[in-house]
């Protein structure tokens, strides 16, 4: 168990969800008088010189993490990554243009729903028919010539499938929501023209909407649409253009600090391999236990698997939350089980989870 005197339980929620105890307690030490400033983060003005550090601390942590420089611009934006459904195609999609979409799992046919509502959509590939158990390969991508950009959902958090390699789309912008796994692995953000995420699982608190543009695209947005949806209106006033989501985006900064003192991106990464690898070695140990998503997909992120019945699944649910082990339950759009094991999630946790399970086996099994 984490070292709080306070009794925190094990947390597999699939978002929002755990977040870094360091990170936690230094919000609760600061709460009511940042030091130095004797008022809280919640009270002070967002054009004041403090905020403006605090801003600036988080956007330069996540350059460092990212690797990206002035070349990108980092917003802080409110209404979660399912506003960004709607923002993105109403400022990269052009007139007579058509943007293409990997469908990948409900969070990547939810974002290509609202781009069909500002214009039009191919769907470059779907693993719908295989229940979205897998990625697609290179080999099935039928995307558009001139496309004005490619969007994949880098982590599907429903259905457990995670993109190991990104898709080789040529010039065309690559577009990404990397709500469920963003910074949980090394990976080259410059391949990106924008990957955005709802912050609520790898990032801090819900509320705050990451998103990283590349600097070339904000060309794009029409100056017709409304202010706060548009890109170039954000990126020129540093999120600043209204009151942005100052006590999220002081937490954001915090979790990045802690995600950097951990050594980055690769360290967490081997942490989060190990994690993976031990559950889907219990999940594949015995037949007891069955993945949902075949294997060259699987999630380091969220790990969905099912039990022989339903009925042992709501027994499995409610036991593991008696014993300390709580958010389970899948998505209740697929039903099983999902452990959502994010950056944040203790390895000590997944131990916990593969000896609930072998007991489990062992006396219901
Ligand atoms: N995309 C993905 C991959 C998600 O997991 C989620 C939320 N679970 C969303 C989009 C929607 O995010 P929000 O609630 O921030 O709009």
């Amino acid at each position: 168990m984490p070292s709080s005197t306070v009794h925190r339980i094990y947390n597999f929620s699939a978002g929002p969800a755990v977040m870094p105890l360091p990170v936690l307690e230094q919000a609760q030490r600061e709460l009511v008088a940042l030091p130095g400033v004797g008022m809280s983060v919640m009270e002070i003005s967002h054009r004041s010189k403090t905020f403006e550090d605090i801003l600036s601390r988080a956007i330069a942590a996540v350059r460092e993490l990212s690797g990206l420089d002035e070349r990108y611009k980092v917003l802080m934006l409110q209404g979660g990554a399912s506003l960004q459904f709607s923002m993105v195609p109403m400022n990269l999609l052009g007139a007579g243009q058509t943007a293409d979409y990997i469908d990948t799992g409900s969070w990547a046919d939810k974002a290509a729903k609202e781009a069909r509502r500002v214009g039009a959509v191919n769907v470059a590939a779907s693993t719908k028919a295989d229940d979205y158990s897998r990625i697609p390969s290179a080999g099935e991508l039928k995307l558009t010539d001139g496309a004005s950009y490619v969007h994949i959902t880098t982590n599907n958090t429903i259905e457990g499938t995670q993109w190991k390699d990104l898709p080789d789309v040529g010039i065309r912008p690559l577009v990404a929501d990397a709500s469920s796994d963003i910074f949980s692995r090394p990976m080259d953000f410059r391949r990106f023209g924008l990957i955005y995420a709802g912050a609520q699982k790898n990032l801090g608190p819900s509320g705050v909407t990451l998103v990283m543009i590349r600097e070339d695209l904000l060309a794009r947005s029409p100056a017709t649409l409304p202010t706060m949806m548009n890109y170039k209106v954000q990126a020129e006033n540093n999120s600043l253009y209204n009151t942005p989501p100052t006590f999220g985006i002081y937490i954001l900064g915090l979790t990045m600090t802690w995600l950097n003192s951990q050594g980055g991106l690769p360290a967490v990464a081997a942490t989060n391999e190990r994690k993976a690898a031990r559950l889907y070695g219990e999940i594949d140990r015995t037949g007891f236990y069955r993945g949902t998503a075949q294997k060259e997909s699987r999630s380091l992120m969220n790990v969905t698997f099912r039990l022989p019945s339903e009925e042992l699944e709501k027994m499995f649910e409610k036991e593991a939350t008696a014993a300390g082990l709580d958010g389970l339950k899948g998505h209740r759009s697929v039903g099983g089980m999902r452990a959502s094991i994010y950056n944040a999630f203790p390895e000590e946790g997944v131990e916990a989870l593969v000896e609930f399970m072998r007991e489990f086996e062992r006396t219901r099994g």
